[in-house]
Order: structure tokens, then sequence, then C-alpha cells
């Protein structure tokens, strides 16, 4: 209860959006309300577990204190959220941030999963040739909150009996560049009492190869997956110059050689397979060498195109040829299927929304 009728001095001002507390911070206004402890986590299942919008919802607190807490706070979603549904039933949704910036997100069913592909940027500190993020280079991070509203909005929107299984971090934006963000929201995408309550082993991040940051994945208890892309030095520096020049091939495989992998788990390797660039019998040969020891799988991704790309997607017998070779070399080789191309939904075509198609596909659903 309150000590006194007048609201109490705190730096929280009228405005706080509640989103974008973290715990420590909320039971920080929870104490200037005069209130006890446990009220912090009770606010945030209303956020996170019920996913209101509006504080009068918490209706296990009194109307007084509903009063109160909307004398200093306010809950602020993501806005204008629309829908692009692909012919192959992939969802992209885009939603406005607070400053206007657009922030993507993909759905995507697939043998009895559900996987959310989350943004952790808004386009890309990095410069990978073949991203059509890339291309935009960075606005900003996402804050923790911007990247678990992603969450809630599509959760929002599930159709009846759907279900979130799987999260991934491989949307928009190099996730180790914004490590900050990605901790906390992870914490509240986690947490089973008061958070959103997905387990840490169905959420997979996927970097580019900040090396000295895979470790921070393994304190976080969520899978890794490495964008390796190439199989030299020279082949890399051309592919993805920025990070190559950074952490080259050998130290990026000595981080992921001395990532704690805990038991029964395998470490991901994404390779974007480039006709005529990257995808010969030679370079299948090579990556099974360098990955050779290492308890992992390799999802092959076959090259989503975009306009001005100067890339090409390899025949399909390329892809096949690749993925025979690294299976009789004993590696665990999938081919990737892309799904939502068409309404550039699919790996490395985040970041535009073709215009004539917006006016024809895409539904608003509101609020
Ligand atoms: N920055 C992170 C996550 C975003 S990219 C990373 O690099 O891993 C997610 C995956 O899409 C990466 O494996 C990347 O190599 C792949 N990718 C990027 N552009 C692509 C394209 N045009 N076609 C197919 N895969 C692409």
């Amino acid at each position: 209860m309150a000590r006194s009728g007048r609201p109490p001095a705190s730096p929280h001002g009228a405005g706080t959006n509640l989103l974008e507390l973290d715990l420590k911070s909320a039971e920080r206004l929870v104490r200037d309300l005069g209130w006890p402890r446990y009220r912090a986590p009770q606010i945030f299942r209303w956020l996170y577990q019920s996913r209101v919008r509006d504080i009068e919802r918490m209706t296990d607190l009194s109307q007084a204190e509903r009063a109160r807490l909307r004398t200093m706070a306010t809950i602020e979603r993501l806005h204008d959220c629309h829908v692009l549904t692909s012919a192959d039933g992939t969802r992209k949704f885009l939603a406005r941030l607070e400053d206007g910036l657009m922030v993507e997100s993909v759905l995507i069913p697939e043998d009895g999963r559900l996987t959310l592909c989350l943004s952790t940027q808004v386009g890309c500190t990095l410069d990978c040739g073949f991203c059509l993020t890339g291309r935009m280079g960075l606005k900003r991070n996402l804050k923790a909150h911007e990247i678990v509203d992603q969450v809630l909005t599509v959760q929002d929107r599930l159709e009846t009996g759907e279900r979130l299984t799987n999260l991934v971090l491989m949307g928009m934006g190099e996730p180790l560049a914004n490590l900050d963000g990605v901790t906390e929201a992870i914490a509240r995408l986690t947490d089973t009492q008061w958070g959103v309550g997905i387990p840490a082993r169905r959420i997979t991040l996927s970097t580019a190869g900040l090396a000295p940051r895979l470790k921070d994945v393994a304190t976080l208890g969520i899978n890794l997956a490495v964008s390796l892309n190439a199989t030299t030095n020279e082949q890399r520096d051309r592919l993805m110059p920025a990070i190559n020049r950074l952490h080259p091939l050998n130290s990026l495989l000595a981080a992921c050689r001395a990532f704690p992998l805990p038991p029964r788990r395998r470490l991901t390797f994404e390779y974007v397979l480039l006709a005529g660039i990257n995808d010969t019998e030679q370079d299948a040969r090579r990556l099974a060498k360098l990955l050779s020891g290492m308890r992992c799988k390799v999802n092959l991704i076959p090259f989503n195109e975009f306009p001005d790309s100067g890339f090409r997607r390899p025949e399909e017998s390329a892809v096949l040829r690749f993925q025979s070779v690294l299976r009789k070399a004993g590696l665990h080789a999938f081919i990737r299927k892309s799904k939502g191309r068409d309404v550039l939904g699919a790996c490395g075509q985040l970041g535009q929304v073709p215009e004539r198609r917006e006016a024809a596909i895409l539904t608003p659903v509101g609020a």
C-alpha cells in the first residue's frame, strides 16, 4: 500500500514504459510506490504471460493501485503491425518502433514446429555481400523490449491451436553486436515465473562470427549457429569482409572448438551456397576438413536472390552434390528449405518491402 496519498518522487516519471524495465528497475518502481517486492513479477506476468496492453487489465491490483500505477507508467507496445503471408504459409510481420523505424520478424511453420525468426538490430553492422540487410547499414540496435515485443506481437496473432515452439535470432542484424539487448531479452523470454517461458534449449542465436563473444552465448544457455559461408580466408574476406577482417577463419573456428557445448547438443554451421563462388566439391571437402571432429551439423542455405545482388542460386544438383560430399565425410548436413521467398521473408531478404507488392498483399491486422 502507498505510504502517502501523493505519488512519491521517483526517477521513473509518469511515462515509464513498463516493458522497458528489467526486473531490478521494476522492483525499484514498486518500492517507490510503497508496495511489496513481489508486485514486480506480478506486473511482469501481466505483461509477458497475459500480454495486456492496459494497466487497467491488471485485475489482481486494486482499483486504487491501478490508478496509482497509471500515474507513473504506461504500456507501449509495437505499433501498426502488418502481416505478409507467403504461399508456403510463412508469415512476415512488420511493426513500427517508437521512432518510426520498422522491425521485421518471420514466422515459419515446418515439420510440426512453429519457429519465429527475430531481428536484433534495424539494419546491420556488417557488410556481408550476399545479404540484403547489410545494404541498409546499421540504423540502430533494438532494445531488449523491442526484441521481446516481436514475440508478444506474433503470439497475439497466432491462430487457434498454434503455439510458438522455437525462436531463432537470425533476422535482421548481428545479435552479438547487440549483446546487452539480447542478454536482457533472453532473460525475459526464458523466465518461467514471470517471463514468456520459452525454454533456452529451444532458442538459437546465429552469428556471422564475433569470435570473442561466443562464450557469452554459452552463458545464456541457448544454442549457437555460426554463419561460416566460406572455407578460406580469401573467400571469406570477399564475402563477409567486415567480420572476417576482425576475426579470421582460424580464430573463429578456434572459438567454436572452445565453445562449452552441453551434452547432447551440437553447434550449427550455416553455409550459404552461391553458384560458382563457394559451391564446388573442393569447397565441400575443405569444409568437411575444417569441421572434422566437431560435434556439429551443417545447414546448407541455397542463396535467396534479390535484385542486384550479383550472386546466383546454385542448381539443385550442385546443392545435392555439396551435401553428399559432406555426408560421406561423416557430417550431419541438411539443406534448408527456403521459405517465404515470395514475401522477401527468407534468409538474407529482410530489410526491404517491395512497394507495389506491399499495396497488394499487406494485410493490416490492427494493434
Ligand atoms: N547476422 C547473423 C544473423 C542474420 S543472417 C548471421 O550472420 O548469422 C541469418 C542467416 O542468413 C546467416 O546464416 C546468413 O549467412 C544467411 N543469409 C544471409 N543472406 C542470405 C541470402 N541472400 N540467401 C541465403 N542465406 C542468406
